[in-house]
């Protein structure tokens, strides 16, 4: 959610859409991938998404660009190209923010076994340190962007 809201924070000029809007959109949508953990947070918000960890693997499909890729089509086409970026851009930052984990990210899945991987452990010190200067960077932006 931290990097969600720094990436919605960084595309902000790119919309016209209010922040109050925008980012809460961006943020929301980068808690989507992980529909398919059955203990995330999108699934104790949204109960009825628990039946997806039965059918697809953690960092599997919805860790892939294709969810994204039909969001930003389908809401894109109904008319709400602003609203496909928000959710878009929510969704890719969690996918970025996991390619920098130790288990990583397979990017095309099904299509092949190729993850990208970086030197981060989830719940490690690393991680900790990322989310406080990530955390201190939405600070900065929301006082540049927002208050200023
Ligand atoms: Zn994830």
């Amino acid at each position: 959610m931290a990097i969600g809201l720094l990436a919605g924070l960084l595309v902000l000029s790119f919309t016209s859409l209010s922040p109050l809007l925008f980012l809460p959109l961006v943020v929301f949508a980068s808690l989507w991938p992980d529909v398919d953990h059955e203990n995330s947070k999108i699934n104790r918000l949204v109960p009825v998404t628990r039946v997806v960890p039965i059918f697809f693997s953690h960092r599997g499909f919805f860790h892939s660009v294709f969810p994204p890729l039909a969001i930003y089509g389908l809401i894109y086409y109904a008319g709400l190209p602003q609203i496909a970026l928000a959710l878009t851009v929510g969704y890719c930052s969690h996918l970025l923010s996991d390619c920098f984990t130790r288990l990583g990210c397979n990017l095309i899945h099904p299509l092949s076994t190729f993850r990208i991987q970086g030197p981060i452990f989830t719940d490690g010190l690393m991680e900790y340190i990322l989310f406080g200067t990530v955390m201190v960077a939405n600070g900065a932006l929301i006082v540049v962007k927002l208050v200023a």
